[in-house]
């Protein structure tokens, strides 16, 4: 840059300030000096202050002419043709007063400028003037100003124009910045750094813009960049950024122009970064802005069934309108109904299997299996997409009724022997796997060892044990035993053999009872009553090839007793557990903590046998475990045999995939229809009034103490332990009580108060555990303290009825925790009960509300007030329904006041897809409404 600076007074009086012409005849003022004559001259020309104005180095130009000595006569040795250039930096005009002393010593040389050429005579005309032009500069400048000299020592010359300027590179816009005016360096090669700030609605794009200031006094190429934000476009090059018109968008920073909305979009003025949908239309989470807005799918189209018994496949064709997606999945949704006007239908539960799958299907058929036979069925076929989430309506579907064709139960797998007297036989055997319907019945058929099957005889039996009466002492007989449904009868077990006893062999019994009272005389406590027969199966070749043989040995050896009878309770071990080979043990894992040591899963080797998956308990000490050795039933956990004669001591038991009962059922909270509950509760019934009969006392009955396998099978578990419990075990179930440790919620009242333990306090034990099955693992009486259970119950309250609970189960429950306990029903009572109700599924129905009989309920805690909570999410929680938090706040689900306008169809839509769920939501929902309206009222 450039800029004229006004010359100041010449202050001097050799130099004189004369009027003549430039070399193009232009009148100009310039000062001259020409004392060649006289020797040692010093004569100095001043400028006047002049501001530096933020320079750094400052130029000047100096125009001016010289006379050639050698034109002029007698001046050999004082001519010169040279002058010396000066600078003096100060903060003020007048740094001197009147002193000149200064002129000399203070100013610092710039240069001696010495023309390019000199002249040899003044033509006045001036056509052989010889103007010289020469460039200078100085710096770095720190002061305000500063002053020029021009040092004459005996030249003959004029200065005709001295021109003095700085550079600076110029306010500037670039790269959707702007940068200040900035002064270049105090070198030609500095370079000075000036920051850049980002126009209006622009942005950095990663990195602080600035731009380089040359000596020279221009800008270098800009280093970083800003540009435009989102829904800003540039405009004119890079200088400024303007916003998108209404009807387009641009939807990230940078330097792209505005688009128009995409189809089913618009914006509602300008500056958009984003299009909105119109309404029906919706943007996918994973969408571009840049897509079209699009809508779910209408129903898929033309479903076809294909029934095969309990099969079904189901085929259909794509939906007609996508909504403009290709993202098209389909859901299935089973509902079973209980009759065929479909009034009454229920969300299909396992065993029905989805291949490949029940929800997001890609292809468009689906094999459904495991279907009750000879039952309506509906099937709804949902198209959802991408958006179907987003939309407030429920997927489009269409449906189609079926009804599965008739299918028997299958195979009885085996028989078990109880029991045998000189002229019946006791059996029991599991339910059959796939028992496709309510089991109605079993057929018994049995017949004297080698006599034709004509001669058989049938017996029919509405539960899993029979006692086959009115037979024949010492004879063998072949039984098998299949299962009824509506649909039909299965398919028979194979032949299995047993004996009934012969004279001698009861007589043998009577003799041996007060043998073994006498061997245990030392610390009896308890005799048993039922004697319980050995029995040794080995293969043998029968007509149909298919009968097993079982031989009695020594009959009524067996007996229950206490190992604490013994007065070295190893020794009941070893009667009454078989000890396996730790060679054929193959620990896999942990799977628990039990009291006296870990519990694994692993697999058990016995010779001749297939390998099976088995449960391993490590003791630390203990044996108390083997007393289920002496235990033969469906419903009882099944010991396998023990490892003493290594370390650490093992108990191996029949492996049950689903572990205990409580968490099972609080993993699996509502998913189970009220059939399949009753179900595990009759098998954990079925279980006690076996061991009941056995005149065994559990004293710990409890769903902790109740075992699941693969089948839903319940069975009962730890024996025993509670009894030896040492007095400083850390759980707090278990209460410290006079000679041991007592779980006070689970124990009746005679139990706790004078240690009174009988197969009724194992009923009132019962009652819990049906409690806490009907309401899926739920804590008996919630929070309250163990001192306030005991108070309550002494006052005759008693735990309500859980939600959607049948009066029948709940009126049972409340007959077992009847405080006179010869009250209470037997064990054999309730799994007659437990039959009927299974046999006639419409007495379930009815749906325990009051609470009848004597006993007063507890203050009903399944269903939490709404108002205790302040957000959703609590109230979700307190459900236990927490893990559906995000379906809810997802859908826009927040306030108590949507939620309590929640519809049946709102919960499927968000996502809550189990029919259990559902209902619980439901009728939390239910329960919210009322409340609010209690609150209303009151406000009101
Ligand atoms: P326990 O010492 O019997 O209370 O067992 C502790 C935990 O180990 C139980 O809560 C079950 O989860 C698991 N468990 C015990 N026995 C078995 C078994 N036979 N099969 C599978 N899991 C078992």
């Amino acid at each position: 840059m450039w800029e004229n600076c006004m010359l100041s007074q010449w202050v001097t009086q050799i130099w004189e300030e004369v009027s003549g012409y430039d070399e193009k005849m232009n009148a100009i003022r310039t000062y001259q000096v020409c004392n060649v004559r006289k020797s040692n001259q010093n004569n100095w020309l001043r400028t006047d202050f002049i501001d530096r104005n933020g320079s750094i180095r400052v130029y000047v130009e100096i125009k001016f002419s010289v006379r050639d000595c050698s034109s002029l006569p007698n001046v050999l040795g004082s001519c010169k043709e040279t002058f010396n250039l000066y600078y003096y930096e100060a903060d003020s005009s007048s740094p001197w007063g009147t002193d000149t002393s200064w002129i000399k010593d203070s100013f610092v040389r710039v240069d001696t400028i010495a023309p390019d050429q000199s002249f040899k005579g003044i033509d006045m005309k001036g056509t052989q003037l010889k103007i010289n032009k020469e460039l200078r500069s100085f710096g770095p400048l720190t002061k305000r100003g500063f002053f020029l000299g021009f040092q004459d020592y005996g030249s003959c010359m004029s200065l005709i124009a001295v021109r003095v300027f700085y550079r600076k590179c110029l306010a500037t816009v670039d790269n959707f910045a702007t940068f200040p005016e900035t002064m270049a360096g105090a070198e030609m090669t500095s370079l000075v750094v000036a920051h850049g700030a980002c126009v209006e609605n622009a942005e950095e794009k990663d990195m602080p813009i600035k731009l380089y200031c040359t000596g020279d006094g221009e800008w270098l190429v800009p280093i970083g960049s800003c540009m435009c934000r989102a829904g800003y476009a540039p405009e004119g090059g890079d200088v400024a950024c303007t916003a998108c018109p209404q009807g387009t968008f641009k939807p990230s920073p940078g330097d792209d122009q505005c688009q128009p909305c995409p189809l089913n979009s618009r914006t509602m003025g300008k500056a958009a970064n984003s299009c909105k949908c119109r309404n029906g239309y919706y943007r996918g989470h994973q969408d571009p802005l840049n897509m079209p807005c699009t809508s779910p799918p209408s129903a898929p189209q033309d479903l076809i069934p294909g029934v095969n018994k309990t099969s079904l496949t189901l085929e259909w064709r794509p939906p007609r309108d996508t909504g403009g997606r290709d993202d098209i999945l389909y859901n299935v949704i089973c509902r079973r109904c209980s009759d065929t006007r479909r009034l009454s239908c229920d969300r299909c539960m396992q065993p029905v299997e989805f291949v490949p799958r029940l929800l997001g299907l890609t292809e468009t058929q689906v094999f459904i299996s495991g279907l009750r036979a000879h039952t309506p069925y509906t099937f709804e076929i949902q198209a959802v997409n991408g958006v179907s989430s987003l939309s407030k309506y429920p997927p489009q579907f269409i449906a189609v009724n079926i009804t599965t064709n008739q299918a028997a139960p299958s195979q009885v797998s085996i028989i078990h022997h109880v029991s045998s007297t000189m002229n019946s036989i006791k059996l029991s055997w599991p339910q059959p796997e796939q028992p496709n319907g309510i089991i109605l019945d079993y057929e018994v058929r049995y017949v004297e060892k080698d006599q034709a099957e004509t001669n058989s005889s049938v017996i029919n039996s509405h539960t899993n044990t029979v006692v086959v009466r009115g037979l024949k002492a010492a004879t063998i007989y072949v039984f098998k035993v299949r299962a009824r449904t509506e649909a039909g009868l299965g398919r028979f077990s194979s032949n299995m053999m047993f004996q009934t006893l012969t004279k001698e062999g009861v007589s043998s019994l009577r003799e041996q009872i007060p043998l073994i009272a006498g061997s245990a005389a030392a610390g009896v406590v308890f005799i048993v009553v039922v004697a319980v027969i050995v029995i040794v199966c080995t293969a043998g070749n029968l007509p149909n090839g298919k009968t097993t043989l079982c031989i009695h040995h020594l009959p009524g050896h067996k007996i229950y007793i206490d190992p604490f009878t013994y007065e070295d309770p190893n020794e009941a071990v070893r009667e009454f557990a078989k000890e396996i080979d730790v060679s054929g043990v193959k620990i896999e894992q942990v799977i628990g903590a039990g009291e006296f040591g870990e519990v694994c899963s692993g697999r058990l080797k016995l010779p001749g046998k297939r390998e099976m998956s088995v449960a391993i308990k490590t003791l630390k000490a203990g044996y108390t475990d083997s007393i289920m050795g002496q235990f033969d039933h469906p419903n009882v956990i099944h010991l396998e045999g023990v490892v003493t004669k290594s370390r650490p001591v093992m108990i191996i038991t029949e492996y049950m995939e689903n572990g205990s009962l409580d968490s099972f059922l609080r993993q699996n909270d509502g998913q189970f229809t009220v059939i399949q509950l009753v179900g595990m509760l009759r098998g954990i019934a079925a279980g006690m009034k076996y061991l009941a009969d056995m005149s065994y006392v559990h004293r710990d009955l409890a769903a902790r103490n109740i075992l699941v396998n693969s089948n839903l099978v319940c069975k009962v578990s730890d024996f025993g332990l509670s009894r030896f419990l040492e007095e400083d075990t850390s759980d707090p179930t278990y209460t410290s009580a006079m000679g041991g440790k007592i779980p006070i919620r689970w124990t009746a009242p005679e139990a706790i108060q004078y240690r009174k333990f009988t197969t009724a306090s194992d009923v009132w034990s019962y009652g819990i555990v049906m409690w806490e099955v009907m309401s899926y693992g739920e804590r008996p009486y919630w929070d309250m303290s163990n001192q306030d259970v005991i108070n309550a119950i002494e006052q005759d309250y008693r735990l309500p009825a859980p939600m959607d609970c049948p009066a029948a189960l709940h009126q049972l429950m409340l007959d077992s925790w009847q405080k006179e306990r010869a009250e209470r029903p037997k064990f054999g009572q309730i799994v007659n009960t437990l039959d009927k109700l299974i046999r006639t599924p419409a007495s379930l129905k009815t749906v325990a509300c009051v609470t009848p009989g004597i006993s007063q309920p507890l203050l009903d805690r399944t269903l939490p007030d709404v108002t205790s909570f302040a957000t959703v999410d609590e109230w979700l929680d307190a459900i236990k329904m927490g893990r559906y938090k995000e379906n809810f706040a997802n859908a826009g689900f927040s306030s108590f006041d949507v939620v309590s306008r929640m519809t049946a169809e709102d919960i499927l839509r968000i996502g809550v897809t189990l029919a259990g769920h559902q209902k619980k939501i439901l009728n939390s929902i239910q329960t919210m409404r009322v409340q609010m309206n209690q609150i209303q009222t009151v406000q009101v």
